[in-house]
């Protein structure tokens, strides 16, 4: 697996941590809380702003051709399609590192392609839980699209290619805050499916809410409870 475009996304220090929160995590204090990132964290519907912004850059590229041909980059599995974006710059001959450097010095990289509520959501977990990005995919592309969002600075993230529900398995008693239904999630993971793009609400066994917001607001009432 290729790694070289990881890194800015996990610079500690400032921001988001205290030295509260890293003490927090340190000595194994507060709840576990993973959240997903793809449409909980970041707003994949706008992917093809990035291809705007490296058609910015990169006048040679066309960013709705590229948009339009994402799809062969694609990577079928039993829990979703897997993207390979770096892979497709690189059939354009650009340089993934130096291109996800320059993008991220870009107004894309503002917050823009976080949701209403994020920062504060994230800000309030992270002062009160051991909170995680816990993403399906390739780690460089979704570090990347990490670090466009200033509020998951610092942030662990880990990346799972399989079910969450077996990678939380033995995690102990945890929180899992995610877009997509979770149908295998074992009895110690605590589950809140978000629907954040408007689509219309399909009723579930467990709790589906609808703003982050709303997520900060019922952890406010629960998560010490957990
Ligand atoms: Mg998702």
């Amino acid at each position: 697996m290729s790694d070289a475009n990881e890194g800015g996304a996990r610079t500690l220090g400032g921001g988001a941590h205290s030295s509260d929160s890293f003490r927090r995590k340190a000595e194994g204090l507060g709840p576990s809380v993973y959240v997903d990132l793809d449409r909980t964290l970041f707003q994949t519907s706008r992917t093809e702003e990035i291809w705007q912004a490296v058609e910015q850059l990169y006048p040679a590229i066309d960013a709705n051709e590229q948009s339009a041909r994402a799809t062969e980059f694609h990577t079928d599995t039993p829990y979703g399609y897997c993207y390979d974006f770096f892979a497709q710059l690189k059939s354009l001959g650009i340089d993934g590192n130096e291109a996800r450097r320059r993008l991220l010095t870009l107004p894309l990289a503002d917050g823009r392609l976080q949701f209403d509520g994020e920062a504060e959501l994230v800000a309030w977990l992270n002062e009160r839980a051991d909170v995680t990005i816990l993403s399906f995919g390739k780690r460089d592309y979704q570090s990347f699209k990490q670090a466009l969002c200033p509020a998951l600075d610092g942030i662990p993230l880990e990346t799972v290619m399989g079910s969450k529900g077996e990678w939380l398995a033995d995690k102990g008693e945890c929180w899992l805050i995610d877009d997509k239904p979770q149908t295998d999630l074992p009895p110690n993971v605590r589950f809140i499916q978000v629907s954040l793009e408007g689509k219309e609400v399909v009723s579930q066994p467990w709790l589906v809410l609808t703003s982050l917001a709303d997520v900060k607001e019922y952890l406010s009432h629960n998560i010490d409870k957990s």
